[in-house]
């Protein structure tokens, strides 16, 4: 798609620090890291995010990104990895083409787990009705 930087970044068009490359897949740095080896894995063909994108190319993604990350914990001698995506700005997207973030974790990086809160047992309920409504 035309003006998309992960689309001419996947094309060649801009310079990028690739990892791996297939006909559907490609896998590069983060120019601004949350750890050390933060990659990001998408596929070619544009699609705003994990709902605009069809099942079969999350599959091909998916297949990859967890060989990736793999192998990006061994190459770097990291203690794990987060695999994540954002969908709409709300989450943090900033980058309107679909993409999974593999940030390598270290015992000690420093990262702060997202705040958790209590709930009451009733309201959990009422979400899990609510949410089972739209399935
Ligand atoms: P989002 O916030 O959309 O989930 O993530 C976008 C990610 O893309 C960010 O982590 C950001 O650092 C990265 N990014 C943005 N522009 C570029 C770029 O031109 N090159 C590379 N390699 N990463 C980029
Ligand atoms: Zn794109």
């Amino acid at each position: 798609m035309k003006d998309c930087i992960f689309c001419k970044i996947a094309a060649g068009e801009i310079p990028s620090d690739k990892i791996y490359e297939d006909d559907k897949v490609v896998a590069f740095m983060d120019i601004r890291p949350v750890s050390r080896g933060h990659a990001l894995v998408l596929p070619k063909l544009h699609a705003a995010d994990i709902v605009e994108t069809p099942d079969d190319v999350i599959a091909d993604v998916m297949k990859q990104a967890k060989r990736i990350a793999v192998s990006i914990q061994h190459a770097l001698n990291a203690d794990g990895f987060t695999i994540s995506t954002n969908r709409g700005e709300a989450a943090g997207q900033t980058v309107f083409h679909l993409h999974f973030h593999i940030i390598p974790r270290y015992r000690k990086d420093g990262l702060k787990p997202w705040p958790h809160q209590e709930t009451e047992p009733r309201t959990r309920t009422q979400l899990a009705e609510e949410i089972k409504k739209h399935l």
